[in-house]
């Protein structure tokens, strides 16, 4: 169940919803996913950037992030139920890999902020194993960063490399990956690094 609003397609649930019955099965069963944390810029970056555009459409599901979203749905008559956060969603696949021992991938930000992330999520998730690390400072097309990523094996690939470059990214080499659930973050892991 998707609204679309803005030109993009928000899936239309409870966090709980899908956090609980769809992110974990996806992981549980080792099926691959896209994840774009939707919001305006992202609609207006998709409306003037075809490659850009193409990417966002290529994504399993866009969340919708912000409030904004949820008043322009109402306005539009199409009533959403529920505003699912990026942040919370990341904090989410975080607490679910610690509980079943999965791994993530820790992809973006500067170098220092990528360790405090890793340091942070070493420290509130003992049991999550940390599957690699790299800054999000390198070349798009980059080949061993795309390699380096699969022969990881993540179950959770979290990708900080800003708008439009995450999107780009994770579209970019998506069919390269044979498992993994990715998931565009932002600026969240700064927040996770402290
Ligand atoms: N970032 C990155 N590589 C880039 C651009 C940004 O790793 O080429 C990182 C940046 O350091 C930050 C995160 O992506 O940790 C989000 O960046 P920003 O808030 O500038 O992007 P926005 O979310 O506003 O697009």
């Amino acid at each position: 169940d998707t609204v679309r609003i803005m030109n993009l397609d928000f899936i239309n649930t409870t966090q709980e919803n899908f956090l609980n019955n769809v992110l974990h099965k996806h992981l549980q069963n080792e099926e691959k996913c896209f994840i774009v944390t939707g919001n305006p810029e992202i609609s207006i970056r998709a409306r003037e950037d075809r490659e850009y555009r193409d990417a966002v459409k290529a994504a399993d599901y866009v969340i919708p992030d912000g409030a904004g979203i949820l008043i322009a749905a109402k306005y539009m008559k199409q009533p959403m139920q529920e505003r699912v956060a990026g942040y919370d969603v990341m904090r989410d696949l975080l607490a679910y890999a610690n509980e079943q021992r999965l791994s993530c991938y820790f992809l973006g930000a500067t170098e220092e902020v990528n360790r405090k992330a890793v340091a942070a999520a070493e420290r509130e998730y003992p049991d999550l194993h940390i599957a690699g690390r790299h800054h999000g400072f390198f070349d798009m097309d980059d080949p061993s960063v795309v390699e380096e990523v699969r022969t990881s094996g993540a179950d959770i690939v979290l990708v900080a490399l800003g708008l439009p470059r995450q999107e780009l990214w994770i579209a970019r080499h998506f069919d390269t990956f044979d498992k993994g659930v990715f998931m565009g973050v932002g600026g969240s892991i700064d927040v996770l690094a402290g």
